[in-house]
């Protein structure tokens, strides 16, 4: 038996319904959505039909329930979830802006995902898990970086592989601890999922060539750099793989990197080809986009079949 499992937020997400709309007035919203980095990934896990759970916290209320209720539908084990009655799910208010670029007010530090901690974590808990994801949104406290690194170790230690998604802002690595606590993940990584610059940033490289060498080099088996609209790229010791993306009109950029990442982590665990990985993972990543709100356009192997068999004629 396998499992995947992720540890992390679980947020809703409430949209603006108008491109360049502001909240600084009052105006048409849509939600809420279930959301959250893990939580997305998580969902698209399941839908492939795959074992697969996660550790979170969310707020004995709706917004907790919205999320629970979906994951459980999509066939994710939700027993691992904790529902804290003193406090409340966390959430995010997107605008979009005419560029296409996004602006978010989050309430995620104050909210049931900024109260997991190591105490969550455990043997029992992470029973039968034999890959983990971690995504380095989730690292927003020392207290989550502990439990993270606690799971990690558990996991190792039961003989599972780690994936890792930095999922990062630049202004992040500017607090120490961060740098430092995302330097340890990547040591412990087997997988290792950026996207865009994020694979220089973290080894200090010129090049994407350069830092896939080094990291490489460190022991990673295998890299994914994912590169949005332009496709993605697959590293290990003896090849790469170039994919371009499946051209699609773009509806809503959320949670495309994290369902290309659960595809790809899922093909492989099922021990499909670095290249068939990638396939369903571009056709993943393409499916999400197509959708409004984040966790819309997660897909069955059926319905990626069906996407590609189109995207082909
Ligand atoms: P996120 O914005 O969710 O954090 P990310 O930056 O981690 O995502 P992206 O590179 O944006 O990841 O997207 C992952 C993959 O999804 C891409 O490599 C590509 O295959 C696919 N994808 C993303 N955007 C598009 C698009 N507009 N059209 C087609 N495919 C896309
Ligand atoms: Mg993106």
């Amino acid at each position: 038996m396998s499992k995947i499992m992720t540890m992390g937020e679980i947020l809703v997400e409430i949209m603006a319904t108008q491109i360049g709309q502001s909240f600084r007035q009052a105006g048409t919203l849509v939600g809420p959505y279930p959301s959250g980095a893990p939580a997305i990934f998580l969902d698209q896990v399941a839908k492939l039909g795959f074992p697969c759970g996660i550790i979170g916290c969310v707020g004995a209320d709706d917004f907790g329930w919205v999320n629970v209720d979906r994951l459980k539908l999509d066939g994710a084990d939700t027993s691992t979830i904790t529902m804290l009655k003193n406090a409340t799910t966390g959430s995010a208010f997107v605008t979009y802006k005419e560029s296409g670029d996004r602006d978010f007010v989050f309430n995620i530090v104050n909210s049931a995902s900024g109260q997991l901690s190591p105490a969550m974590v455990d043997e029992n808990v992470l029973k039968g898990c034999t890959h983990f994801h971690v995504m380095g949104s989730s690292l927003f406290s020392a207290q989550i970086i502990e439990a993270m690194i606690k799971a990690i170790q558990i996991v190792k230690a039961q003989g599972g592989t780690i994936s890792f998604d930095p999922n990062i802002r630049k202004e992040m690595l500017a607090i120490p601890e961060m740098r430092e606590a995302l330097g340890k993940i990547l040591a412990l990584t087997d997988l290792f999922l950026p996207s865009g610059d994020e694979v220089t940033l973290l080894v200090g490289a010129a090049s994407e060539k350069e830092a896939v060498a080094e990291l490489l080099r460190r022991g990673i088996q295998e890299i994914v750099v994912k590169h949005g609209a332009k496709g993605a790229t697959f590293y290990d010791a003896t090849q790469q793989i170039d994919v371009p993306a499946i051209l699609v009109e773009e509806i809503d950029p959320t949670g495309a990197g994290d369902c290309f990442g659960a595809t790809f982590v899922t093909c492989r665990k099922m021990g499909k080809t670095p290249a068939e990985a990638m396939r369903y993972a571009v056709a993943s990543g393409a499916k999400a986009v197509l959708k409004k709100g984040p966790m819309e356009g997660t897909a069955t192997f059926a319905e990626l079949d069906a996407f590609l068999k189109d995207a082909a004629r």
